[in-house]
């Protein structure tokens, strides 16, 4: 039997996996729709029921293969999806959210995030998220690619207190956030999603993470992933269009790693000395 996927605990009291799945470029060519589908299918069988998606991604076309794929099985699945910068003032996001949940084709958005920092004032967004929660519209409310003075304006206006997660570029390659970022996120029980958790699949090809994985009988994206799950109030989103590559992602938690290992990692990966900006992918 599968060992199970942690557990990661929202502020309001909702559980669901560490492990999710991403859906950038998905829905941008049709050839491959029936692919995406599937795999995000299989993901979600095997316990990754957490989906992130964008209205940016795809222009919505990313949505309804998340439609599709989860239609009919809404039960037990935590649907992420983001509003543009551009479109969060305080009618717009609201007239976003109604489009999004026409095109994942459900009543309520469990996790709802402003994509990155524009030029509405945070107040106006923040009083829309927090109308469409009232209206049920939403389950929770988040951003993305939030900098630590990009949280503290946020907390200081109305309502900015409810924020529910942070989801930043997060993986061996970028551990920027360690500094303060996420241990800010856990001292204060907001979870971060950390995005491209296989930096696009181009950390693959470093060869000490090549010479642990084949030292652990595993794959070198199953260690990246690994190592985001090791952490506590971290979901790992990675984001595959291939079933085969979802089990493979899905079997990271079966692996222990030794302390020798997670030191050479470290070695080669080396954690932050200092602040620095947040990156952004
Ligand atoms: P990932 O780090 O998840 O990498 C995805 C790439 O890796 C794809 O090309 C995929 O190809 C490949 N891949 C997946 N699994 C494996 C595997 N086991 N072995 C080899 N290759 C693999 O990058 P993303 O940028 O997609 O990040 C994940 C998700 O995070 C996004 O899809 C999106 O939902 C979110 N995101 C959010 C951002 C934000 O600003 N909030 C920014 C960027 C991402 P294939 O599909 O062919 O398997």
């Amino acid at each position: 039997q599968d060992d199970p996927i942690p557990a990661i605990t929202f502020p309001n009291g909702i559980e669901v996996p560490a492990l999710g799945q991403g859906t950038w470029n998905m829905g941008e060519r049709a050839s491959e729709a029936e692919r995406e589908i599937a795999s995000l299918k299989a993901g979600i069988e095997l316990g990754m029921t957490l989906i992130d998606t964008a209205e940016m991604y795809g222009e919505g076309d990313s949505e309804r293969i998340v439609g599709r794929a989860i239609k009919g099985r809404r039960d037990g699945l935590f649907i992420v999806t983001k509003v543009y910068p551009w479109n969060a003032s305080r009618r717009g996001t609201i007239e976003a959210c109604e489009r999004s949940l026409s095109r994942l084709g459900i009543d309520q958005i469990d996790l709802y995030l402003l994509h990155w920092r524009g030029e509405h004032p945070l107040a106006d967004t923040v009083e829309a998220f927090e109308d469409l929660k009232d209206a049920g519209k939403i389950g929770a409310w988040g951003v993305s690619n939030f900098d630590i003075g990009d949280i503290e304006e946020l907390l200081a206006v109305p309502g900015g207190r409810h924020v529910a997660a942070n989801q930043v570029l997060y993986n061996l390659a970028r551990r920027g956030i360690e500094y303060d970022l996420l241990p800010w996120c856990q001292e204060h029980g907001v979870p971060v999603m950390a995005y491209s958790p296989i930096e696009q699949g181009r950390i693959l090809h470093n060869p000490e993470l090549i010479r642990i994985a084949k030292a652990n009988q595993a794959t070198p994206a199953q260690i990246a992933l690994a190592f985001l799950l090791e952490r506590d109030g971290v979901i790992a989103i990675p984001k595959t269009s291939n079933a085969d590559r979802a089990a493979e992602n899905r079997d990271c938690v079966s692996l222990d790693i030794s302390d020798e290992d997670w030191v050479a990692l470290d070695a080669a990966f080396p954690p932050p000395t200092r602040k620095s900006a947040l990156e952004m992918l």
